[in-house]
């Protein structure tokens, strides 16, 4: 067959348009699928993400009993985001070279924290944060209390807001307070809103280290559920309390955070107020209802970590070695057994019951009054 020079010409033109039609076909097809939009999904890190831990730190699959009989269970069901750092071993939750961050890294001054307290613990637990953690943030640190304290307030230099809030350890009482902690956050313009108890030790480096590889525009809400499943509640906000929802929240004993972007969108439920009748519609504490709020009104789910720590857990079971890379820790239980972190070599126990001035000091050696042999 003989093919004029023109014809050739032609056809390879046509075979040229069919393969570029073929191309932008396959484009779409040839691309990594998308994730789900609405998990929050960490920023990448320098390190990959090694074992995986279960909701309280515990390497491996399966339930399994812990040291003080309790059964500890593995990850949560139903697909939970987890934070992918949140392990013990620390590695990954703290690794960080010059090229992962991105370049509007995150400073602690973004950061608002919120104290939960009250008259009666000025003097035995928030004295020891003030002279711990809080002064190294003393800026972006919040003091909800209850009842005036001029020596506090003139001495320590901190930020102490009176929410004039009862001062009973009631639903009401507790949920006045956290509402006056959200409206502070909107007015303060910072990028995160975390939450802490006076029985709390912030960790700030590893703070800032894990809201870092999170961006603030994203819904973020980070936290320790206290309870290993989900927990239910009559609907009585979006219906009339003839159906039930179920939610998870992070236990407001071990601390949490929530980015501005998700606080914002929590308005309508949690400003001016409006917190105070959510939870009444609720009749849920106050931590339930930042849970009910985001979970369930929102559909935001809760990222666990295991890095946030309450006293409501075996504290003892945290290997030594990886205490300063949590991001919270906590004490309790003096009156029977102590629940307290195992950090030896700074101040015995009965210098530091809490062990929060032990930390410190490892964190910090050169503060004045740490021992000589922990500084520099
Ligand atoms: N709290 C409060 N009002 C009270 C009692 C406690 O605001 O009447 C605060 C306290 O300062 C702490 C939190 O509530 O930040 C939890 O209190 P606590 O540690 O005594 O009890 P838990 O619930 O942890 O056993
Ligand atoms: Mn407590």
């Amino acid at each position: 067959m003989h093919l004029s020079h023109v014809g050739t010409n032609k056809i390879c033109f046509l075979l040229s348009l069919a393969f570029c039609a073929l191309l932008v076909l396959l484009i779409p097809s040839l691309q990594p699928p998308q994730r789900q939009a609405d998990l929050p999904l960490p920023r990448p890190r320098a390190k990959p993400a090694g074992r995986r831990h279960d909701l309280y730190g515990n390497p491996g699959q399966g339930s399994h009993e812990a040291k003080d009989g309790s059964v500890v269970h593995p990850l949560p069901p139903g697909g939970r985001p987890w934070d992918p750092h949140t392990m013990l071993d620390g590695d990954a939750a703290h690794a960080s070279s010059p090229g992962s961050r991105s370049k509007d890294s995150l400073d602690l001054r973004d950061i608002f924290i919120a104290v939960k307290t009250t008259r009666k613990y000025h003097k035995s637990r928030l004295q020891l944060l003030s002279q711990t953690w809080v002064s190294k943030a003393k800026e972006q640190t919040f003091i909800f209390t209850d009842g005036e304290d001029k020596e506090l307030r003139q001495k320590a230099g901190l930020n102490i807001i009176n929410t004039n809030c009862s001062a009973a350890h009631t639903r009401q009482a507790l949920c006045c307070k956290m509402s006056v902690e959200y409206d502070k956050f909107i007015e303060s313009q910072k990028k995160w809103f975390c939450h802490v108890d006076d029985d709390n030790y912030v960790i700030l480096p590893s703070l800032l280290e894990l809201l870092s590889s999170y961006s603030h525009t994203q819904d973020v809400y980070l936290g320790r559920p206290s309870l290993d499943h989900p927990i239910e509640a009559a609907e009585r906000v979006k219906s009339d309390g003839s159906v039930s929802v179920k939610f998870w929240f992070a236990t407001g004993g071990a601390g949490f955070c929530i980015s501005r972007g998700l606080a914002l969108k929590m308005s309508p439920w949690a400003s001016l107020g409006n917190f105070i009748t959510t939870a009444e519609k609720i009749r849920l504490p106050d931590d339930c209802t930042v849970g009910y709020i985001i979970e369930a009104l929102l559909e935001v789910p809760l990222t666990h970590t295991g890095l946030f720590h309450s006293h409501l857990e075996n504290l003892q079971r945290l290997p030594t070695d990886n205490i300063l890379k949590q991001v919270t820790l906590s004490y309790g239980g003096f009156e029977n057994r102590r629940n307290v972190v195992s950090v030896g070599g700074v101040f015995s126990l009965a210098e530091d019951p809490s062990r929060f001035k032990s930390v410190h000091c490892l964190l910090y050696p050169d503060t004045e009054w740490c021992p000589r042999k922990t500084r520099h």
